[in-house]
């Protein structure tokens, strides 16, 4: 008889979009006619940088020849990619890395969930409230999360980040052996400056604490004052695990990639104490169940990296990024109260009123055609938010506006 993980029946099936999806459903079914305006689901929309297919095509051109073409390629990323990685991303802001310290992936949400492998079931885990919600069930599966009471996991420590604190996370009050953090942050728009950051280090440093520092959305900072990594922050290395992924920094969402940072210096413990280091665990899990990302895909990565790569991704962040003052602007001169777009592309928007997420998503959705994400979808906290992304089109973003304004003023 196989028995299941019964761990997997705690998770909910309400996920969140599925439940978006079935309201724009029904409300397409009333409403043929109106034009829906998608500012839910956090998936970009401008197409990959030519830099990028140029590469990929060439890539291809390499599989077609005996002398060329690549099998399996190293299950931690090909030294081309990991080497354009170490010094772009990290020798640029000061942070040296070697090469087996870097780990590429098919993407940051696999390394986010898979990374719970290599450590115990029992260990108590911390998240900022909203959170994005794969932080969550992937330890609700190993069964790290206790019972759900109240729409809040028993065994999960929540550190609210809203209006009250200025989005800034308190440290926990309860004893944490995991934290995540996301910044920019997924889904309120919001950063940590050195200063709050180096707090959460030392935090670490001082608990024998680990870190998963989730900076998806690296690429978005326009703020020279605050830390694209985690490293860049003195002592991070013992303590934190970094993810990236080229996803949002690049429109890899459909293509892959992505990676993992696991310092060399960084351990966790044995239940006798003994410290252990995670680089090797992690390099040993990836070896044993992960063959590589595609040498294509790590070929359009690299090219990232070059020049004119580095313009034309850019140049794509300035959309998205115009498209979040956009919002903001006009959220704001409607007199509602905006945060986050400034550093990240999403902007977290207080429901006017006093309304919950789930009647302002209605009312803006039957009155506006426009779709956004109820912010209680992301955790008890998110319960009076709304949340908006600037990855859409300029000409749908400034049409939502104007439907806006006009619903607002
Ligand atoms: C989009 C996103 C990712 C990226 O996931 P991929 O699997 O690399 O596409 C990771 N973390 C957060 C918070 C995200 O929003």
């Amino acid at each position: 008889m196989a028995l299941i993980n019964e761990h997997f029946l705690k998770l909910q099936n309400n996920y969140l979009f599925s439940d978006i999806a079935k309201k724009v459903n029904s409300f397409k079914v009333t409403h043929p006619k109106e034009k829906i305006i998608r500012m839910g689901i956090g998936d970009v929309t401008q197409p990959l940088a030519p830099a990028v297919i140029e590469a990929m095509h060439k890539a291809v051109e390499d599989m077609a020849g005996k002398d060329t073409f690549h099998g399996y390629g190293p299950e931690q990323g090909y030294p081309f990619l990991i080497d354009a990685i170490i010094k772009n991303d990290y020798a640029s802001r000061g942070v040296f890395l070697e090469p087996s310290e870097v780990f590429v992936s098919d993407g940051a949400k696999s390394d986010c969930g898979n990374i719970g492998d290599m450590l115990r079931h029992d260990n108590s885990i911390g998240v900022t409230d909203p959170v994005y919600p794969a932080y969550i069930d992937s330890n609700v599966m190993s069964g790290r999360t206790g019972v759900l009471e109240d729409g809040k996991w028993s065994d999960v420590v929540y550190i609210p980040c809203t209006e009250a604190n200025n989005f800034i996370p308190e440290l926990p009050s309860r004893r944490v052996d995991i934290i995540y953090l996301c910044y920019p942050n997924n889904p309120t728009g919001t950063t940590l400056s050195k200063e709050e950051l180096k707090k959460w280090v030392n935090y670490a440093l001082a608990n024998d604490c680990l870190i998963m520092y989730d900076s998806a959305y690296e690429a978005y900072i326009q703020d020279p004052d605050i830390p694209h990594s985690i490293y860049e922050i003195k002592g991070a290395k013992k303590v934190a695990i970094e993810f990236r992924s080229f996803s949002k920094t690049a429109g890899f969402t459909g293509v892959r990639c992505g990676y993992t940072v696991v310092p060399k210096e960084l351990n966790a413990f044995t239940l006798a104490g003994e410290r252990v280091p995670l680089n090797r665990m992690w390099n040993r899990r990836q070896c044993t169940k992960f063959n590589g990302t595609s040498y294509i895909t790590q070929r359009g990565a690299e090219a990232i990296y070059t020049p004119e790569g580095k313009e034309q991704v850019k140049k794509t962040i300035d959309y998205y990024m115009t498209n979040a003052r956009i919002m903001r602007e006009s959220l704001q001169s409607c007199g509602l109260r905006v945060y986050g777009g400034e550093n990240a592309p999403y902007i977290w928007l207080k429901t006017p009123a006093g309304l919950t997420s789930w009647k302002f998503f209605d009312k803006l959705l039957y009155e506006t055609y426009i779709v956004g994400t109820p912010g209680v979808g992301f955790g008890p906290s998110g319960e009076g938010y709304l949340r908006l992304t600037a990855f859409g089109d300029r000409d749908d973003t400034l049409e939502a506006m104007a439907r806006l304004k006009k619903w607002l003023l």
